[in-house]
This record gives C-alpha cells, sequence and structure tokens, in this order.
C-alpha cells in the first residue's frame, strides 16, 4: 500500500490506522473459509471479497470456470490513456493438517504479534493489501491514468487451469493488463543477498517435469530374500538418480540478476533458482493397504498404473 502514499491528486489523507484495522477483520474472515485445494471450493471467498467491494460500490463481475470454481473481477475506472494495472491473486491454499500446527488453521488468530492460519501468507493476505489498496484509491478519489483492476482467482495450487489460465483462454480482452501484481515478483532483505534489499520482478518460471519410475521385479515372501525384489532395485536407481548432479547448464536471466545484486547467499530457494532439481515426493510400494509387512511386493496391475498415471497428470 506504500504506493498510496505517492498517488498524486490525493483528494484527501487516508487514515491508515483505521484502513488497517479494516484489512485485519476482512484477512481474518477470508482465513476463516476453507478453500483448500483440493478441493478447492472458493465460492464463499468470493462471495465474502464481493461484498466488501459491494459495499464500496466498485462493481464487481463474477465468473465461474467449473461448479465451485468463482472467479471476481472488479474495475477502477481510469482515464484509458494507458493499459491497466491488474492486481491479481488466487483464493484456493494448500490443505493443512490442523495436527501439525500450533493453532487453528483456519481460526485467524491473532498471537505472538502474527496472524495465524493457511494462506496468510500465501496468499489471501496479499490479496487483501490489494483489496484495500484498490478501496484506497476509490475512497480518495485518486485521478488515474489506466485502469486498476483487482481478479481473484480459484485453482492457482493445483495448475489454475480453471483459474487464471481459463480467465486468459476466454475472457481476455475483459482485463487484458499491462502490468501484474501477483505473489511471483516480492521483495526481501536477506534472501538473496544479505542485508540487502531486493524486489524480484518474474521474468521466466522454472519448468517442472514430473517423471514416475516403476520398478518391476519378483514377488515373494519377506523371509526368503532374493535379486529381483522391485524394492531394492527402486531403492537403487533412486540412489543413482540423487548421487550424480545434474548437468550444469547456464540461465542467462539467473546470471543477468547476479551481475546486477551480487553473489546469493547459499539457501534453498537460491539453489532451486540457479540450478536443475530433483525432490523425490512420493513413493509408494507393497501388497494391501496398509502394505503388508512380510510380503515382497509383486509388480503394479494394470489397474493400479492407469490410477497413478492421472495422479501425477491431477
Ligand atoms: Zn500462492
Amino acid at each position: 500500500m506504500v504506493m498510496l502514499a505517492h498517488a498524486p491528486g490525493s483528494a484527501q489523507t487516508a487514515d491508515w490506522k483505521a484502513l488497517e484495522a479494516e484489512a485485519l477483520k476482512t484477512l481474518q474472515a477470508y482465513i476463516r473459509i476453507d478453500t483448500s485445494n483440493p478441493p478447492g471450493d472458493v465460492t464463499k471467498a468470493a462471495d465474502l471479497l464481493a461484498s466488501v467491494l459491494d459495499r464500496e460500490g466498485i462493481p464487481v463481475k463474477r465468473y465461474e470456470s467449473a461448479p465451485g470454481r468463482s472467479i471476481l473481477l472488479a474495475r477502477l475506472e481510469g482515464s484509458g490513456s494507458a493499459k491497466p494495472i491488474l492486481l491479481l491473486h488466487h483464493m484456493d491454499v494448500v490443505p493443512a493438517d490442523a495436527a501439525r500446527w500450533k493453532r487453528d488453521p483456519f481460526g485467524g488468530e491473532i498471537a505472538d504479534g502474527a496472524i495465524w492460519g493457511r494462506g496468510s501468507m500465501d496468499m489471501k493476505g496479499i490479496g487483501v493489501s490489494h483489496l484495500y489498496a484498490f478501496i484506497a484509491l476509490k475512497r480518495q478519489k485518486v485521478p488515474l491514468d489506466r485502469d486498476i483492476l483487482l481478479m481473484a482467482v480459484p485453482d492457482e495450487e493445483v495448475g489454475g487451469g480453471a483459474g487464471a489460465v481459463w480467465m486468459r483462454n476466454n475472457h481476455y480482452a475483459d482485463f487484458e493488463p499491462e502490468y501484474i501484481l501477483d505473489e511471483g515478483g516480492f521483495g526481501s532483505r536477506d534472501l538473496f543477498v544479505p542485508g540487502k534489499l531486493v524486489f524480484g520482478i518474474s521474468v521466466a518460471e522454472k519448468k517442472i517435469l514430473w517423471i514416475k519410475l516403476t520398478a518391476e521385479g519378483v514377488a515373494g515372501h519377506g523371509s526368503q530374500p532374493h535379486d529381483r525384489n522391485p524394492n531394492d532395485r527402486l531403492i537403487k536407481a533412486l540412489a543413482r538418480l540423487l548421487g550424480e548432479p545434474l548437468p550444469a547448464m547456464p540461465f542467462s536471466v539467473v546470471d543477468t540478476f547476479k551481475t546486477r545484486v551480487g553473489t546469493l547467499v547459499e539457501n534453498k530457494f537460491n539453489n532451486a533458482i540457479q540450478h536443475s532439481t530433483i525432490s523425490i515426493t512420493s513413493l509408494r510400494s507393497g501388497v494391501g493397504e496398509p502394505p503388508k509387512v512380510n510380503v515382497i511386493p509383486s509388480p503394479p496391475s494394470r489397474r493400479h498404473r492407469l490410477a497413478d498415471d492421472r495422479a501425477i497428470r491431477d
């Protein structure tokens, strides 16, 4: 919301304290709506944002890409001399395991100087900052040379096909922005170079390559191990994969970044943006559910393989 402090032609000085309190209340209500994805229903979240905008007299356009996949687009009109700035956030969150949280992940409690809840960082907090920046522009009647748009989308946590991608494919003319402010580009004082404040601008995205490794072998009883156990083969194959560093490749975007910013501090984030990386995210094996501990598993059936392929695509 810093940009508002420098907004030209502000008709009045904002009461930032009051605005902050309003924003905090909305963020608590927003966090309390469980938009875990899967299943990813965001209807109530979109209703909440729409009700706040309605109260301000800001028109809202609603879309639905699929049942429960609500999309919201609001607009503050400018003179039209430039293309819009889009404030974009996603309403869905990744699921939270409440047993591993100190506080209710959907409680929106304020404690220890922080607000607690799934989505407070990613990215309902940013969404509410967008919302109240948007509202403050309207209340202060700031003259705009371009439209400012606020868009809230579903489905980001599972790829965005029914969210931002769907909007781009089906309704691009409704928002066609020059700039987007979203969660991709962020500022940090220590993440890249210690003590140096760096704001990132997203110019590319690291790509994902999903690979499924299936080990074939021969079933048997655990008491009589043999040399064709598919688990053994899988473990050896994964060890080889992890044991050899991936071939190094120059990334011109990262090289330019380092030239401008300096030597990057060693952490998992900087490692991931400079190299191709491997994460083993799931391992499945065994006969039965839960798997029998004394059986060397047989190769997966065709039916199971099809189900696995679907899971990977999802
Ligand atoms: Zn996010």
